[in-house]
């Protein structure tokens, strides 16, 4: 029994079939990039894992989730909410304790928004608001990540620190990635899609940015 699958799973939208008897396992460990064109089924594939495994995981959803009213600090702590008593939350809305401060502070830091940490999400870059809801997820301590093109609006000078955040701070990672090097360079196995199939799923060893040219022919 491997630690996630997926057995034959088919998913419709009005009758169209946008995942189609697609069937996967992932074993401890693995870091995963999902690849392919837009409307392959990466998003579809990833919030079918999120919803099967959520007990053990974060996501990063391709629309972030993130309160614009709040500052990076509360949207960070969201992440916690349901895991603390409600006067503790209600607490922590009006005055940031020290404790969390402590706690969320190292993990802004290393994601570059640090001097953002009490800013409102509505005032910060959409590259910046991506990372805060990998910080999130990262304060959640998950074993596994989900994430849906988590970096694609970071600077590409600081996507690598990002996934590296992502990737030291989880056991098991997939990602669906528009960046095809830097998914070659950051996982172990890639996974291609293309109109709701895995056409591809092979260790990352060996495979070049060229051969998956196949995936985003039309
Ligand atoms: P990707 O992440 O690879 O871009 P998606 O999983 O988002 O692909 O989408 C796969 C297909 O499913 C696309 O054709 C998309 O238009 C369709 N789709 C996704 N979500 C919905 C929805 N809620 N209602 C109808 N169609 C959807």
């Amino acid at each position: 029994m491997s630690f996630m699958e997926l057995r034959n799973a088919t998913v419709q939208y009005n009758g169209t079939s946008v995942l189609k008897d697609f069937s996967i396992q992932i074993e401890q460990g693995e870091k995963i990039a999902l690849v392919g064109q837009s409307g392959a089924g990466k998003s579809t594939l990833l919030n079918l894992l999120y919803q099967k495994y959520k007990g053990d995981a974060s996501l990063v959803p391709q629309d972030l989730g993130l309160v614009r009213a709040l500052s990076v600090f509360h949207n960070v702590y969201i992440g916690q909410l349901d895991k603390r008593p409600t006067w503790y939350n209600i607490i922590n809305l009006i005055k940031p304790q020290k404790k969390e401060i402590k706690t969320i502070m190292p993990i802004v830091e290393q994601l570059g928004i640090k001097d953002k940490t009490f800013e409102p999400i509505r005032e910060l870059s959409g590259g910046q608001q991506q990372r805060v809801a990998v910080a999130r997820a990262i304060f959640q301590h998950s074993k596994i990540f989900f994430g849906d093109e988590p970096v694609s609006a970071v600077d590409e000078h600081r996507s690598q620190t990002v996934m590296e955040a992502i990737i030291n701070n989880h056991q098991t990672v997939v990602l669906s990635m528009h960046d095809v090097s830097l998914a070659l360079k950051n996982s172990t196995r890639i996974v291609g899609l293309k109109e709701g199939q895995k056409i591809m799923d092979e260790p990352v060893k060996g495979i070049k940015a060229k051969d998956l040219d196949d995936l985003y022919k039309n």
